[in-house]
């Protein structure tokens, strides 16, 4: 549907480099809280937010996990910011294939910040205890629009890796054994 506007909460982590120590506080709760059940375990791989951390060059930059990308850029970046070089592709907050960044190290599904949806702060701003990020909230008028949801952005990877034909098949096999 086009033309129809429709209120949307904008969420923003507002986040002050200059206040990071990189502690890396921010990994360890929000991959305890997403683990399953929550709070069971916790292993900053799995985390949604990750801190670029160079103590010899004096960089510490948080860097959340954005979506899901089928296929890498054709050509890669490379920020020199007040005489510090950062990484290929540092500041990039996609799910890629050409890194191990924002995924699960298990299964290699990919990894998105949802906010911890839920939750009434996100709990890297709530466990920050240097302030370095801070949540921001306001209201912006939207078309309306079909989200995509994350469902089918977990699909669409595993589609890739294994095939949609395959991933079919065993969502078909699935389907018939919870009828039992
Ligand atoms: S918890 Fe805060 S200070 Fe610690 S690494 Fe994360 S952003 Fe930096
Ligand atoms: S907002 Fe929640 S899901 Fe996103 S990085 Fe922070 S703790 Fe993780």
């Amino acid at each position: 549907m086009t033309g129809e506007k429709k209120k949307k909460t904008v969420k923003t982590i507002r986040i002050d480099v200059d206040k990071c120590n990189g502690c890396r506080a921010c990994e360890m709760i929000c991959s305890a809280f997403h683990a399953a059940p929550k709070y069971s375990s916790n292993n900053p791989a799995r985390a949604r937010i990750r801190v670029i951390s160079e103590p010899l060059k004096d960089i510490y930059v948080p860097v959340y996990a954005g979506d899901y990308t089928p296929a890498e850029c054709a050509g890669r970046d490379k920020y020199m910011i007040d005489g510090k070089e950062y990484e290929e592709c540092a500041f990039c907050r996609a799910s890629c294939p050409s890194r191990g960044d924002f995924k699960e190290p298990d299964s290699g599904l990919p990894l998105k910040c949802d906010m911890c949806e839920g939750e009434e702060e996100p709990l890297c701003v709530k466990w920050c205890i240097t302030d370095a990020l801070v949540l921001e909230e306001r209201e912006e008028e939207i078309e309306e629009e079909e989200a995509q949801e994350e469902l089918e952005i977990g699909l669409k990877s595993l589609a890739k890796k294994f095939g949609l034909q395959n991933v079919a098949d065993v969502v078909a096999r699935m389907t018939l054994s919870n009828k039992d």
